[in-house]
């Protein structure tokens, strides 16, 4: 083969690469944004949360996430979900009231047609896992025991395109999240606040970790 000859061949195989490449890339994600109140409220009562539950001389809220966390909104509509999600202060919730009067949130939130919104900032520490709060990110899917494919799908890519940004190595369901109590990374300094979960179905992992594993993504469910 002369130099001409084999430069056309390297040209047309780095082609048939970048095809293939292209062919077995989804789209991005399409994320859209529907941002929560977080506002000085948010951000002294995120503080005080933090400084009381896991470092007293904390001075930030932001965090570095190697965890995410799955749960069930346990409302029915995105709207009823963002609505719960949007005030600063905790209101209701007499089971962890007195834990503190952040409210609850998570930085991401997914339609039961599998579209995703973006609440707040994803490294930001939202209150949605007691003693993994800075952690773990949340994902929020709306509905109860009846979470659909289309969230299974948009979790699944949520997942993979955090973990290319952040080094995640823990994916758990909500209802697993005591696996992680008393460990290094459970942070929690009052040792009777925990509740037990349901959310989001040992079934809704099952097919969660499955899909991810169908693109090679594998993560740990215990340290
Ligand atoms: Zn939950």
């Amino acid at each position: 083969m002369n130099a001409a000859r084999a430069a056309v061949a390297v040209l047309v195989l780095a082609g048939l690469l970048i095809f293939s490449a292209s062919q077995s890339q989804p789209a991005p994600l399409e994320i859209t944004q529907k941002p929560i109140m977080f506002g000085t409220l948010r951000r002294q009562l995120t503080l005080e949360y933090i400084q009381r539950h896991y470092d007293p001389h904390a001075t930030s809220i932001t965090f570095q996430p190697v965890m995410i966390v799955v749960h069930w909104t346990a409302s029915s509509s995105l709207q009823s979900a963002w609505n719960e999600f949007n005030p600063e202060r905790l209101t209701g919730r007499a089971d962890i009231a007195s834990a503190g009067q952040l409210n609850t949130s998570a930085p991401f939130l997914i339609d039961r047609n599998g579209a995703a919104y973006q609440l707040m900032p994803e490294t930001l520490m939202a209150r949605h896992a007691i003693g993994l709060n800075r952690r773990a990110i949340g994902i929020e899917n709306v509905g109860n025991d009846d979470l659909t494919g289309a969230q299974v799908e948009t979790d699944a890519r949520l997942i993979e395109m955090l973990a290319q940004r952040y080094p995640v190595q823990y994916l758990i369901g909500h209802l697993e999240y005591g696996r992680f109590r008393g460990s290094a990374l459970w942070e929690e300094r009052e040792a009777d606040y925990f509740t037990v979960k349901p959310d989001p179905g040992a079934d809704f992992m099952r097919r969660l970790r499955l899909r991810l594993a169908k693109d090679g993504w594998h993560f740990k469910a215990r340290l």
